[in-house]
């Protein structure tokens, strides 16, 4: 571990909706090997929960927290946002992350899974974003990064929900951006490609299931129709995005929507 004093985010605290899983795991762990306080939050067993963020503390020498909000309810975002500031004294560096897919026809999609999708893929960003700016704005320090997808740049069939929410957050993005232009605030979005987290690995058994195919080929398969790398993307490599929109050489990367996706939105 490298002292606390050499690391860029030393003293700054981070929140990551979403981060109990996947990408948001990632970029948590990233974040806090800057030496960022995080707050974690995402749903999974309550144990292994609390091994989670206690074992990041002391892997990365920082101070964890958890709160459990559902991102689809507004007063449960509220008051994630007051313990962040009852425990750290605000959130320097916001990542909205928390996101559900749900794969469907338009006319088949079930109305509360589109309501579902919105709420916590979109909505939230939204209630996330208006409770931290007074903090960011007394600071006049803060990040922003907004998960959104290759699917915030393109579309794709079966995903309306899902694609609508994501350029519906890309379209958030330059809209935060702009309104903090002449601040130390920033706020911009990440696009990944496929990345192999659970939320990827249930469209993978489908595929398998659908076609007959062991999980290597069903995974092949996901990749050769959109990702040209034929290589995941990681979480590693988004935390490592992360951490530079953080850094003092992004104070002028401001709404960019930055896709990390092996080529996929390229074509
Ligand atoms: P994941 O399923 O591994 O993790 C999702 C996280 O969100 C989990 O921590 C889960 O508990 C949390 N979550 C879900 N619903 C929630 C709710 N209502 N309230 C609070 N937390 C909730 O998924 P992932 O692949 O890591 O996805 C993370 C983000 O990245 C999502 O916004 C997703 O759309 C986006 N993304 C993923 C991929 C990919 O290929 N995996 C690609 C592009 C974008």
């Amino acid at each position: 571990m490298q002292s606390s004093n050499a690391r860029q985010l030393s003293g700054k605290t981070a929140l990551v909706t979403g981060s109990t899983s996947g990408i948001g795991l990632g970029i948590a762990r990233a974040l806090a090997g800057q030496g960022a306080n995080i707050v974690f939050n995402g749903f999974g067993d309550a144990q292994q929960i609390e091994k989670l963020y206690t074992d990041t503390g002391s892997e990365f020498g920082v101070q964890t927290a958890y709160h459990n909000a559902d991102m689809s309810k507004p007063d449960e975002i509220a008051a994630m946002m007051d313990y962040a500031a009852s425990k750290f004294g605000g959130v320097d560096i916001l990542v909205n992350n928390a996101g559900i897919q749900h794969v469907a026809a338009v006319e088949d999609f079930p109305p509360e899974r589109w309501d579902a999708i919105i709420a916590i893929n979109l909505s939230s960003a939204f209630h996330t974003t208006r409770l931290a700016l007074p903090g960011m704005k007394q600071k006049n320090w803060g990040r922003i990064i907004n998960l959104a997808s290759v699917h915030g740049l393109v579309g794709s069939a079966q995903k309306s929900a899902y694609v609508a929410a994501k350029h519906g957050l890309v379209g958030f993005t330059k809209v935060t951006a702009l309104e903090t232009a002449q601040t130390g605030i920033t706020c911009n979005a990440i696009c990944p490609g496929w990345v192999l987290t659970p939320l990827v690995q249930k469209q993978v058994d489908d595929r398998a299931a659908r076609e007959g195919l062991d999980n290597d080929a069903a995974r092949k398969a996901l990749l050769a129709e959109k990702q040209p790398s034929g290589e995941f993307v990681t979480p590693d490599e988004l935390g490592a995005l992360a951490v530079f929109f953080c850094s003092p050489a992004a104070d002028q990367v401001r709404g960019v929507a930055w896709n990390m996706d092996g080529g996929w939105a390229a074509q």
